[in-house]
């Protein structure tokens, strides 16, 4: 059992470098039509008193990017002729992360494979 000094120190230590990962990865993907900000449809009220979208449904809805700085919550605008991009570079960045999921999986199956390789054990749980 660990002291939990030490477990509050630990989670210290994977927040920040969480942190450091997500300033890594907008550092790395940007440019790269990869964009992990969530996206959020919304539709507005203009607030024209003479306006129909005070009763009905308001405008749009439209595309917003969810940005998250601070700890606070903004939604950025996303124009019109933007809308197609914006999904697609959604959508290549859950594919990228997905690949980045297998990665990390081939590296500790090849890392637990020299261990077993080291050890002159078979590799347990593997099939192939
Ligand atoms: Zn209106």
């Amino acid at each position: 059992m660990q002291k939990p000094e030490q477990l509050s120190k630990q989670r210290q230590q994977v927040s920040q470098r969480l942190r450091h990962r997500a300033l890594l990865e907008r550092e790395l993907f940007q440019g790269q039509g990869l964009d992990g900000a969530r996206l959020v449809s919304q539709r507005r009220r203009c607030g024209k008193a003479s306006c129909a979208c005070q009763d009905g449904q308001g405008h749009g809805p439209y595309l917003y990017r969810v940005k998250v700085s601070a700890g606070k919550r903004r939604l950025q605008y996303i124009p019109a002729p933007l809308v197609a991009a914006a999904f697609q570079a959604r959508q290549a960045y859950a594919a990228h992360q997905a690949n980045l999921v297998k990665y990390a999986m081939l590296n500790r199956e090849i890392e637990s494979l020299f261990k077993a390789i080291a050890s002159g054990e078979s590799h347990p749980g593997s099939g192939s």
